[in-house]
Order: structure tokens, then C-alpha cells, then sequence
């Protein structure tokens, strides 16, 4: 199998091989430690401000998504959604669904956020804001100083989705003066899905704390809590929790965070100069590291993804909703090589020569 979807991606050996192993219990000071370790790793790859937390929830990043939403926002704000794609959509959808009030910054699919955009909402009484930093489905990467800088002037708590971003771009949460970032496991964390990690700097701690949210399982002060001693309020995917801390100590082997995005980087650049022949368009305007998304000009590209999966056995990414048939998405992230970009390569240009676009 070669995959390049964005997510769930290749793991290395080391995770492969730990996720062969028996799931220990894990109320006890051993696996305590190995939160705590990874806590530890998650904040400092982050960048995070001094007195941040971490907490580790057993769902997919939607659900942190919503979690966030839940704790950190309330009828009385009033927050600024960017909406660039898929996952921009989603955090609308989540603020409706909780009665979040809220405005939507609409971009074109492929646009980037220009600072031009941003300053039509100034002075405007917002509260907070919320965006993907890398918005997956189209694989833009929105400027997170510049937003932060915005934040900063307008007093808004600012919510970073940094789900495929985080070791794939350049983040830095205290810099950018983020409030929140959110990532999961199944990116470029490259494990199985199943833990999504929430970061909050001191001051979305003091806001989770003093709130009560309605919901038993999303309550992020009963998780603030129980991180306190490296636990968690109930049971986690306990299995990927140990593969995340093979793959947090396997990067910092390999040089830490900025080493791990500079790889995905070269990883992108490599795919982006092989695929230039090709009849394909590029479709962000600020392309993200993580992923390329690609508009085939002759093809379907839904049947671009079918063919390589059922007759070549490689995977990338299809989109969904009204970008399914014009544009597949290639992941960088995960255990790939330069090599595996060839394969993929030889196999479009094979198709090529078949006659299918
Ligand atoms: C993958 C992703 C998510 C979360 O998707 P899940 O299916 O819930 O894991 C959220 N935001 C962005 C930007 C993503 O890339």
C-alpha cells in the first residue's frame, strides 16, 4: 500500500510496531509518565507559551473542534468564522448547532486570506475568531501571525485549527498569540486516528476552567483536571497514546519540530516540480506543506482517484461536496519518500499514456 491521503497516513516502523503490541491498563504511574512525556513534547513542538496545557481527547478532531467551540464560546460573543472550505464550513456548522453567534468570512476555494479581508471586520465588536490554518480541502495556508496580529489588536480569542498544519507548516503559538491549537493523531503525527490533542495557552485555561458547559464527555476543565495527574476522565485510545509518544521521541531523534516541517516541505517541493508536465492546475493560492491540491484539466478527478486506487494500489486524496469531480488532493505528510512520489508519478503519466486525461 502507498498512501497519499491526508490522513490517515503512513507510520513508520517504530509506531507500526507498537501498535502490534498488547494495550496496557493505564491507571497507573506508568502511563502517567508517558502522558505527562507527551504533554511535554506536544507543547514545546507547538511553541507554546509558558503555563499552556495540553489535553488529549479520545475523538476525532472534530470532536475537538466542537469541544473548543462548546468551552470557550458562549451566546454573548461574537466570533469571526473563517470560511475557505470544507473544514472552515465545519466550525460554522458547529458555531450554529451551538447557538454561537457569529459571522462568516466567505473565501473562494483555492483564495488566500489577504490582510485586506481581514481588516473589513476591524473595530467591529468581535470576540473571538476561529480558522484552519492549513484548510485541508484545499490545502491553503492562511497567515497565522498576520490573523494573530489582527487578534491582538481587536482583543479576540483566537482558535487555531491546526489539524494538518501542526509538523507540517511553520506554527508558533506564542508568537502568533493563539489561545487555542488544535491537532490530531492521524496527520502528521502519522499514527492511527483516534486522539485528538488540544492546546490551550494560560489564558484559555482560565476561561475553560470558570466555565460550565452542558456536556459530560466534551468538558475540557474535567480534562484540565484529571491531566493534572496524566490522566484523562475516562478511558482514551490508550494503544495510540503509546504510539504517539514513539512517534513524539522518534521526531525529536530526528532533529524536533522545525526539522519534521522542513521535511514535509521538501517533501512538497519534490512532488510540486515531478507533477509540473502533467495537465494539472495547482489550486491554492498559498499552498500549505502538508498537501498539494490539484485540478486535473482533462480528467475527472474523482476517477483519477478510483484508477490509482483499484488499478495501480496507490491512495490519494478525493474531495468531497462540489469539489468531488475537479480537484484530488496529494498528502505529504506521513512516512513517504521522494521515491514514493515518483511511483505515484509514473503511474499518472502511465495514465497519460493510456489515453486517460
Ligand atoms: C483532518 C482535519 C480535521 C479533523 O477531521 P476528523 O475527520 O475529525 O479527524 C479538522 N480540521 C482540519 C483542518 C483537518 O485537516
Amino acid at each position: 500500500m502507498l498512501n497519499f491521503t491526508v490522513g490517515p497516513v503512513m507510520c513508520s516502523d517504530e509506531v507500526l510496531a507498537v501498535g502490534g503490541e498488547q494495550v496496557p491498563y493505564f491507571r497507573t504511574a506508568e502511563f502517567s509518565e508517558l502522558m505527562f512525556e507527551n504533554e511535554k513534547f506536544i507543547l514545546q513542538y507547538a511553541k507554546a507559551p509558558e503555563g499552556s496545557k495540553a489535553v488529549f481527547m479520545t475523538n476525532s478532531s472534530t470532536g475537538s473542534m466542537e469541544a473548543v467551540v462548546m468551552n470557550c464560546f458562549t451566546e454573548k460573543d461574537k466570533v469571526l468564522v473563517i470560511d475557505g472550505g470544507s473544514f472552515g464550513h465545519r466550525f460554522v456548522e458547529i458555531c450554529e448547532i451551538h447557538e454561537i453567534p457569529h459571522t462568516v468570512l466567505k473565501l473562494n476555494h483555492g483564495q488566500k486570506l489577504s490582510k485586506e479581508r481581514l481588516y473589513e471586520y476591524d473595530g467591529q465588536g468581535f470576540t473571538g475568531l476561529l480558522v484552519n490554518i492549513d484548510e485541508t480541502s484545499t490545502a491553503v495556508l492562511y497567515d497565522s501571525e498576520m490573523i494573530g496580529e489582527f487578534c491582538r489588536k481587536n482583543k479576540l480569542f483566537y482558535v487555531c485549527d491546526c489539524v494538518s498544519a501542526f509538523l507540517a507548516d511553520p506554527f508558533d503559538m506564542e508568537h502568533c498569540s493563539a489561545d487555542v491549537m488544535i491537532t490530531g493523531s492521524q496527520k502528521a503525527l502519522a499514527c492511527p486516528p483516534g486522539i485528538s490533542v488540544i492546546v490551550l495557552a494560560p489564558r484559555a485555561v482560565e476561561r475553560v476552567k470558570n466555565r460550565k458547559v452542558r456536556s459530560m464527555y466534551f468538558d475540557l476543565a474535567n480534562a484540565l483536571k484529571n491531566m493534572e495527574r496524566g490522566q484523562t476522565p475516562f478511558t482514551p485510545a490508550v494503544g495510540i497514546l503509546r504510539q504517539i509518544n514513539a512517534r513524539l521521541k522518534e521526531i525529536e531523534a530526528l532533529g524536533g519540530a522545525d526539522a519534521e516541517v522542513s521535511r514535509v516541505a521538501a517533501q512538497a517541493e519534490d512532488f510540486r516540480e515531478k507533477i509540473k508536465d502533467l495537465p494539472f492546475e495547482f489550486v491554492s493560492e498559498s499552498p500549505a506543506n502538508g498537501v498539494t491540491s490539484v485540478h486535473p484539466l482533462h480528467a475527472d478527478a474523482y476517477e483519477i482517484f478510483l484508477t490509482l486506487k483499484d488499478q495501480y494500489g496507490i491512495w490519494i486524496c478525493p474531495n468531497g461536496g462540489d469539489m468531488k469531480n475537479t480537484i484530488f488532493r496529494v498528502g505529504h505528510i506521513g512516512h513517504l519518500s521522494h521515491e514514493d512520489n515518483t511511483t505515484l508519478i509514473n503511474a499518472l503519466k502511465d495514465m497519460q499514456k493510456r489515453g486517460l486525461f
